[in-house]
């Protein structure tokens, strides 16, 4: 199974995938923890381009395709294989982050899934997690992580902030089977078991 998870900075995204994939190996799957972009060779020699030189480095577009690529590399080297091997894949984002940070500028959501088309033949998730946060939650969280060395990661308004969760709760809406929403506040165990709750049809 191929699960993403989707948040806000600050959501605890990163956590939750090791506590998940911690939990999953207990019941004896095999798990692959990644993300994006990056997770996989090319793929991160994509994400140390997009990932530095500052938020404006970039045409929209080209940010897009960048985007895009890495996806494209993710999924034919390390998730496909994977899977195929009969291993859970827990992916932290996947296409649905290029769909909120990218689609919502210069491109459509139409035009994000049309590259997704190119790139990975429309590849989806069995499931995708968005964990929801109150904003003001999420920023005090966010600041006090050490944080990857991205310079892209601070310094956006909270507008911007607002329309990323905009977009993701759409989704929601859009693909309630796929794309379920988890409350993120509160204690990280208690996180965990909204999630695993979240994937229990899927399990075995
Ligand atoms: O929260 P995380 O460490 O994954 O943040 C990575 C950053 O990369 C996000 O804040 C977001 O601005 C950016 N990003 C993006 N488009 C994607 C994935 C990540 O702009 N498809």
């Amino acid at each position: 199974r191929f699960i993403s998870l989707e948040g806000g900075e600050g959501a605890g995204k990163s956590t939750q995938i090791r506590a998940l994939a911690a939990a999953l190996r207990q019941r004896g799957l095999e798990v692959v923890e990644t993300r994006e972009p990056g997770g996989s060779e090319g793929a991160e020699a994509i994400r140390a381009l997009l990932l530095t030189g500052g938020a404006d480095r970039w045409s929209p577009r080209a940010e897009a395709l960048l985007f895009a690529a890495a996806r494209a590399d993710h999924v034919e080297r390390t998730i496909r294989p994977a899977l195929d091997r009969g291993a859970w894949v827990l992916s932290d984002r996947f296409l649905d982050s290029s769909r909120a940070y990218q689609g919502m500028g210069d491109l459509s959501d139409a035009d994000i899934l049309a590259l997704h088309r190119i790139g990975s033949g429309g590849f989806l998730p069995d499931r995708t997690l968005f964990l929801t946060l109150p904003e003001a939650e999420a920023t005090a969280r966010a600041r006090s992580r050490d944080g990857d060395a991205s310079d892209r990661i601070g310094g956006r308004d909270p507008a911007f902030h607002q329309a990323v969760a905009r977009a993701f709760t759409r989704f929601a809406e859009q693909e309630p089977g796929r794309f379920l929403t988890v409350d993120a506040a509160g204690d990280s165990a208690a996180v965990t078991e909204r999630l695993l709750l979240a994937l229990q049809d899927l399990l075995p």
